[in-house]
């Protein structure tokens, strides 16, 4: 049978759809390859959220065209995701050694495709069209033999958003929010758990819209389970409703979720947090910038006040709770006292992490057109000085833990060192210690004992009693 080698560019959205495309795949009776020379499929699933990933992607490919598809002719190459959305067959003019290009609606028609390249029925496969349900179509997992999934499992929620912020080319690349109903992604969940995994993330491009569009009672599949679960109001959301009934199944530990939009933090969200204990104590909500002024430009819908508003209320609701962010700097017209705004804003909140990005522009998108372009100079001195606060914040927040009893599901090996083994606490920090394969998917109080660089390590002594 045909093995398959999947490089994948990007989130945890695009790492999921990999996931399930060899999912699939395996059960069509391919094997996975250890590397790209070794197998007969390769695909590379890209991002186009910055020109850097599209970039690393075509470079790829041209390597594999010049290099791997020369020792092995008959190799079929495909690009899938996100840049395979956007740029369609496009990159196979620009590359004609290139098979198959597949869209972010796509995915579940990989092993089909494949199929028809492999037995010489088709020459070059494009697909980029928009689906109804393909929302729907990333459901399988590659249990066993991973780790990772085997303790905890991404379940994708919806796909797309229709929020436009400016700079971001998600909503071209995976069009208008589509929600899958909540019984069906909780048969999903309730089938990973009964096959061992303790921690699901819900995953979507905007899952604090989860079900606002696109989602209704006709959608829901036929049934007495469907029936009984379909969404009402009741003062909360569809994606608390989602959330309620995630943390009814019985067996799993922990509930969490990525990514929302801070607008979505209305308080049914908040109050979730104090009111269901296997929600976390973990938030990553993208801020992006510190100024009004920023903020209406990149389209977030929401002011500095709000979102600071939103932290105090979580903080209140859970004290301990970790929170992320995402940050761009040198947007479009961003002056210094718009990014003094965002560094300010990084000293009050105390963020416990921050992904911090330097703007890129992305074809098609409002912002790529803005006047007064932040020279990249310039975007590199921001980001190395947002940078600079949020290590020394972030420090503080790990150095605290040191000498506290946390609670941690323990993962697996860690991937630096496997002689030790991993965990996270409930607020999203990666533990090491010296465990033992039998620890893994075992909650765990462990004492903290030194705190390295967004890295905590835990006392073995507590591990073994
Ligand atoms: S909410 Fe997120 S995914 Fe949607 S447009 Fe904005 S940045 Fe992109």
């Amino acid at each position: 049978m045909p093995s398959v080698f999947i490089k994948t560019y990007g989130c945890q959205m695009n790492e999921r759809d990999s996931e399930a495309v060899a999912a699939q795949l395996v059960t069509k009776g391919y094997s996975l390859a250890k590397s790209e020379s070794a197998a007969d499929v390769v695909l590379l699933n890209t991002c186009s959220v910055r020109d850097l990933a599209e970039q690393k992607a075509i470079n790829k490919m041209k390597n594999l065209v010049g290099t791997a598809k020369k020792d092995r002719p008959n190799q079929i190459l495909g690009y899938m995701g996100c840049m395979a959305q956007s740029r369609g067959k496009e990159l196979i003019e620009k590359l004609p050694d290139v098979d198959l290009v597949l869209g972010t609606q796509k995915f579940h028609r990989a092993a089909e495709y494949l199929d028809e390249l492999l037995a010489g029925k088709r020459e070059k496969i494009v697909d980029v069209e928009a689906e109804a349900k393909s929302e729907a179509t990333i459901r399988e997992h590659l249990l066993n033999g991973s780790a990772k999934t085997s303790v905890s499992a991404f379940v994708s929620i919806m796909q797309g958003c229709n929020q436009y912020c400016t700079f971001c080319i998600v909503p071209y690349t995976r069009g208008e929010e589509r929600s899958r109903s909540i019984p069906d992604i909780v048969a999903e969940c309730r089938q990973l758990v009964s096959q061992g995994v303790k921690e699901i993330t819900l995953l979507g491009q905007i899952v604090t819209s989860y079900g606002k569009r696109g989602f209704g009672r006709a959608e829901l599949p036929l049934g007495q389970d469907a029936q009984q679960r379909v969404p009402t109001t009741d003062g909360k959301s569809p994606f608390v409703q989602l959330l309620e009934a995630v943390h009814e199944i019985r067996g799993l530990e922990r509930i969490r979720f990525t990514a929302p939009h801070p607008k979505g933090y209305d308080d049914d969200l908040v109050e979730a947090y104090a009111r269901l204990p296997k929600l976390v104590e973990s938030a990553h909500l993208p801020v992006q910038s510190g100024s009004d002024r920023v903020l209406k430009l990149m389209h977030r819908g929401y002011t500095r006040d709000r979102f600071l508003g939103i932290i105090k209320k979580l903080r209140r609701a859970k004290p301990d709770i970790g929170i992320t962010t995402d940050i761009i700097v040198g947007f479009p017209g961003e002056t210094e006292d718009d990014f003094e705004q965002t560094l300010s804003l990084a000293r009050e909140v105390q963020f416990d992490n921050a992904y911090i990005f330097k703007y890129s522009q992305r074809r098609d998108t409002p912002a790529a057109g803005m006047p007064d372009q932040v020279p990249l100079k310039i975007r590199e001195e921001r980001n190395h000085r947002l940078l600079e606060t949020v290590n020394e914040i972030g420090k503080r927040k790990y150095d605290a833990f040191v000498g506290r009893r946390t609670q941690i599901l323990v993962e697996g090996p860690s991937k630096k060192n496997p002689a030790r083994m991993t965990g996270r606490t409930r607020c999203n920090k990666i533990v090491v210690f010296e465990g033992a394969e039998r620890h893994r998917g075992q909650l765990l109080d462990v004492k903290i004992t030194r705190a390295g660089s967004f890295t905590l390590y835990g006392d073995p002594a507590i591990v073994n009693l």
